[in-house]
């Protein structure tokens, strides 16, 4: 896949933050919590105040791998891509795009949806409109999954930054009021509505990126859907294993909230097509 040359001035790189006591009592729900909210489900819950866990953090200095450094780099050149797909879709609706912070971090993070360990994977955080990424999510891709693993890794990003958009347009603030008086079978429809449609905004990030830099070369990742359809797959099959891994095997395949890989990839290559906005409206399609 070839990145765009431009780096986000969004990124905060906070690795190296060590919290005290953050092995403590609790971190077992927290984590669940927060791999709940990575696949769709209830992003608000904050378990534990994160007070608890972290009083004093210290930043000790982090020195990154070549392959961390590899993946900062794309992360920040994605990030880059989707202010401006976003910032164009935003202002040419009358609308500005406020653009979101990708915070890097190793081990465990506070976010303002509570603290998170490595283990959950990437995820957005609405109460404080940041997406957060333990870069130690890529080595398994790369390592399970080898060069596709270079499109999953950007595709993550772009679908994290999905749901920072459906939070700009209140998309998010709706679906959660929804899911709160609908039954837990109904409620699971709704997020997965709302992953898929993460999902096609995705695609629009890809749309934009392969327009601004010209048609890619032949073989290019993003341009075979086989890849795309690997690259999903990857990232999801990932998020799957860590979500069984972390629960004990406990976790019910009910609570898989993101969709079918089958649907990931047709929203996905919806928006990548359109780079319409108005093609991801998953909430009104009659079949997803
Ligand atoms: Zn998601």
């Amino acid at each position: 896949m070839r990145l765009g040359d431009r780096q986000s001035s969004n990124v905060e790189d906070r690795r190296g933050v060590r919290f005290r006591g953050a092995g403590g009592i609790g971190i077992g729900t927290i984590v669940l919590a927060l791999v709940a909210m990575y696949f769709g489900q209830d992003p608000t819950v904050v378990l534990q105040n994160a007070q608890q866990n972290a009083d004093e953090p210290q930043q000790g200095p982090y020195r990154e791998s070549a392959a961390e450094a590899e993946s900062r780099k794309l992360v920040s050149a994605v990030l880059a891509d989707t202010e401006e797909a976003w910032g164009q879709i935003f202002s040419s609706n009358g609308r500005t795009y406020e653009q979101p912070k990708l915070v890097l971090f190793s081990g465990a993070v506070e976010s303002a949806c509570g603290m998170a360990q490595a283990a959950v994977g990437p995820f957005y955080c609405p109460g404080d409109h940041q997406v957060y990424i333990d870069l130690s999510f890529y080595d398994e891709l790369r390592s399970r999954f080898g060069a596709p693993g270079d499109f999953a890794q950007a595709y993550v990003i772009a679908h994290e930054v999905g749901h920072h958009v459906q939070t700009l347009l209140g998309i998010s603030d709706k679906t959660q009021a929804a899911r709160s008086r609908a039954s837990q079978v109904e409620s699971n429809r709704i997020s997965v509505r709302q992953e898929l449609q993460a999902d096609c905004f995705a695609g629009i990030w890809a749309h934009n990126a392969n327009q601004s830099r010209g048609v890619l070369p032949t073989g290019d990742l993003a341009l075979e859907a086989g890849d795309i359809e690997e690259g999903l797959n990857a990232a999801s099959a990932i998020g799957d294993d860590r979500l069984q891994k972390q629960s004990g095997g406990y976790v019910s395949p009910e609570s898989f909230t993101h969709g079918s890989s089958e649907q990931r990839v047709r929203w996905f290559k919806r928006g990548f097509e359109s780079g319409l906005v108005e093609s991801c409206d998953t909430f009104s399609a009659r079949e997803l």
